[in-house]
């Protein structure tokens, strides 16, 4: 964990949410982060500084999003968007995986990526890493070199960093 105080001001508007969505979750809500133009631009440019040499940012809806294409913006790349069952227009690849509860869906546009581009996965959040480690497989299934997955935060206690082991994984802040 590092303890560089840029990184604490962001860790400092980090709102801890008890029992959202649902009982026993605490809930970390970004958006103080997002109101305050001198740490969203912080929180951007110190992920940009850890990355480099990619053709694509792929963000995970939704709050992957936010991040995921102000970083694409301030690299110079495109952004490709990895959402929720239903909500892209073209013709889809899709995967499902295991949640705690049932079971979850992800989609992308079967021509997202083309093989051999290099991409980083951005999300705000690393828990469990179900949701990345899908993201992973969408995209190395169709060819792409995940070079990284990027994330503001991480929970470590849930380990996820160990369901991406096969790619580069990088958080900002870590409880
Ligand atoms: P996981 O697949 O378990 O790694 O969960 C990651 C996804 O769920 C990310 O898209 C996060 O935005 C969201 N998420 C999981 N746990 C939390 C939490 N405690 N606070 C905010 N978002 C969370």
């Amino acid at each position: 964990m590092t303890t560089d105080t840029d990184i604490e001001k962001i860790k400092s508007k980090i709102r801890d949410i008890p029992d959202f969505p649902k009982s026993g979750i605490i809930f970390k809500d970004i958006t103080p982060i997002l109101k305050d133009p001198e740490l969203l631009k912080l929180s951007i440019d110190k992920i940009k500084d850890r990355i480099s040499n990619i053709d694509y940012v792929v963000g995970i809806e939704s709050r992957g999003f936010i991040f995921g294409a102000a970083l694409a913006y301030a690299m110079g790349v495109g952004f490709i968007p990895v959402r929720k069952p239903g909500k892209l227009p073209y013709k889809k690849k899709s995967i499902s995986y295991s949640l705690e509860y049932g079971i979850d869906t992800l989609e992308i546009h079967e021509d997202a990526v083309e093989k051999g581009s290099k991409v980083v996965i951005v999300d705000d959040l690393l828990a469990t890493g179900g949701t990345a480690f899908a993201t992973y497989q969408l995209l190395t299934n169709m060819g792409a070199e995940v070079v990284e997955a990027v994330f503001l935060i991480e929970l470590l206690v849930l380990k996820g960093r160990e369901k991406l082991s096969a790619c580069k994984v990088t958080s900002l802040i870590s409880y």
